[in-house]
């Protein structure tokens, strides 16, 4: 990562405003997010917001096997973008750019200036420099198969910090696995999405507790790393980072027809507790048993997250 990086918060807030005022469909995408319908539902004590939000009805149906990927044209490579998109560069290999689809009170996608397949392998510590370069903002990350709408397209997202729950966990209540010189692992249990968090006040050391991690995790067949979720923030010189591994993309109520059908492709937005749905029936009918169940499906369970270590 380049050091001659400067971009920071404040200018990343600045391009939104921007955009907001230069780009009709993000305008416009924008004042349809302030209307979503919201309901907060507890799943056994732990909170999930549903959000219904038909934009991304684009998103959670999008088919993201290898052949339709290679038909499609990359939204995320710079020759295709909108006219009206202006990117800001982070770093000599990132552009930031405003998603013009917001789930999001504030929502950029940050995909690499070339177009590489998604992994986070290599590209786990340009997480932390973006997350401590702007850091009112949280980062996440969508594995390949764990969310990614671009699996072909290497990107972070950044998004309004504390609108997803997991963003609230108060990690002095986790219980503490290791204890490194600058580097707290903790157990994430008990909370649907489970799997662990990662507290560092130095890039090398966080690395290779990922990096470990990512070893007890295993890599399924046919992947190149982990199935995953991570979310990153940055506050007073210390990474908190969550790491959530998976067990599938979709859960079986995807693929149902008539009732049972319900459309979700869970990404990191859903894992973090900000469940989004595009249509109207499925935001109708969602359950704290049906959230469970699909939370069941995709995530790891106390007993799997403890066979990891
Ligand atoms: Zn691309």
């Amino acid at each position: 990562m380049s050091q001659e990086n400067k971009v920071d918060s404040r200018q990343i807030a600045g391009l939104l405003d921007r955009q907001l005022i230069a780009w009709p469909l993000l305008k416009n995408n924008y004042a349809l997010f302030e209307k979503v319908q919201i309901k907060k539902l507890s799943v056994g004590g732990v909170d999930i917001i549903v959000q219904f939000n038909p934009s991304r009805i684009v998103s959670a149906g999008a088919k993201v096997d290898a052949k339709s990927i290679s038909e499609r044209k990359c939204f995320l490579c710079p020759g295709n973008l909108p006219p009206e998109q202006e990117a800001v560069a982070f770093g000599s290999d990132y552009l930031v750019l405003c998603n013009p689809f917001p789930i999001f009170p504030q929502h950029f996608t940050v995909p690499t200036r070339r177009h590489v397949d998604q992994s986070i392998l290599g590209r786990f510590e340009d997480m932390l420099d973006l997350t401590r370069a702007l850091n009112s903002f949280t980062v996440f990350y969508n594995g390949p198969r764990s969310g990614a709408s671009a699996p072909d397209h290497m990107h972070f997202q950044i998004v309004t910090r504390q609108y997803m729950p997991i963003d609230h966990l108060d990690i002095t209540q986790l219980k503490r696995i290791h204890k490194g010189k600058e580097t707290e692992l903790y157990l994430l249990a008990n909370y649907l999405r489970n799997g662990w968090v990662i507290s560092s006040k130095d890039k090398s050391e966080a690395l290779s507790c990922f990096t470990r991690l990512c070893q007890k995790t295993g890599t399924p067949a046919g992947e190149v790393e982990p199935m995953m979720n991570i979310f990153c923030n940055y506050h007073e010189g210390q990474w908190i980072i969550k790491v959530i591994p998976r067990k599938k993309h979709r859960p079986s109520q995807y693929f149902a027809e008539g009732d049972d059908k319900f459309l979700t492709s869970p990404g990191a937005a859903d894992i973090g507790g900000a469940f989004i749905t595009s249509r109207e029936e499925d935001f109708n009918k969602v359950t704290p048993d049906l959230l469970r169940d699909i939370y069941e499906q995709v995530c790891f369970s106390n007993d799997e997250i403890l066979v990891c270590l």
